[in-house]
């Protein structure tokens, strides 16, 4: 289970290192149909709202699996990026998407606690 808490800026360059994977073999593996590639490219792009939005739409509990999902054993797994240095961090990233936007006010998106 991936625990880190990012900051903004680290949350960044953690989805810089995402390699863009025109096929993205994480998201073919994301039984909850979460589609990891598409919300690590918008944190990359600094679009947190949407990248809440795309876990959301895909999974109402995204905010609860971003903290109990198996990702080694999933997404992170089938990462192309560790085949240079190691796998992108798709589970904090998905914390960290779901965490900013509790703390982003004005939202539209329903608002789920995290225990
Ligand atoms: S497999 Fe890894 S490098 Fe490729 S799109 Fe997914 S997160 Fe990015």
């Amino acid at each position: 289970m991936e625990t880190t808490d990012f900051t903004i800026s680290q949350a960044i360059a953690e989805a810089s290192r995402c390699l863009l994977c025109h096929d993205a073999p994480c998201s073919k593996n994301c039984p909850a149909g979460t589609n990891p590639a598409s919300f690590i490219r918008s944190i990359r792009f600094e679009n947190f709202t949407e990248a809440a939005k795309t876990i959301r739409n895909a999974n109402i509990l995204g905010g609860v699996c971003s903290l109990v999902c198996p990702y080694s054993n999933l997404c992170k797994k089938e990462c192309v990026r560790q085949e240079i240095d190691s796998p992108v961090k798709i589970g904090s990233l998905q914390k960290f998407a779901i965490e900013h936007e509790k703390k982003k006010p004005g939202t539209d998106t329903p608002m789920h606690k995290i225990p």
